[in-house]
């Protein structure tokens, strides 16, 4: 997700997502929130791919419920798969 560093601070989220050398950091946001429907992650995806923080910050997606938008390479519809296997008994 774009977020410049002082946004990330009035928004109060997690100190990762201040940092400057995330890979969304000057992409047009609108990337991060594709239409519903068909694949249109595909570039968000590629930008979280080459981030250094993708693991923490899809982990911080989860933990947090973030329904919308593309956080750590994967969509709203597969954050919502992931919680609901990690609710699964084992
Ligand atoms: S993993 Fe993706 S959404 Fe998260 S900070 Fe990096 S580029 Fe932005």
């Amino acid at each position: 997700m774009s977020l410049r560093p002082e946004l990330a601070a009035a928004h109060d989220l997690p100190p990762f997502l201040r940092r400057q050398d995330l890979a969304c950091l000057d992409v047009n946001p609108e990337i991060f929130y594709p239409p519903s429907g068909g694949d249109g992650a595909t570039e968000a995806r590629r930008i979280c791919r080459r981030c250094p923080v993708t693991d923490e910050c899809l982990v911080w997606a989860v933990e947090t419920g973030q329904s919308w938008g593309v956080w750590g390479g994967k969509t709203g519809k597969e954050r919502h798969a992931i919680r609901r296997t990690l609710k699964e008994p084992l």
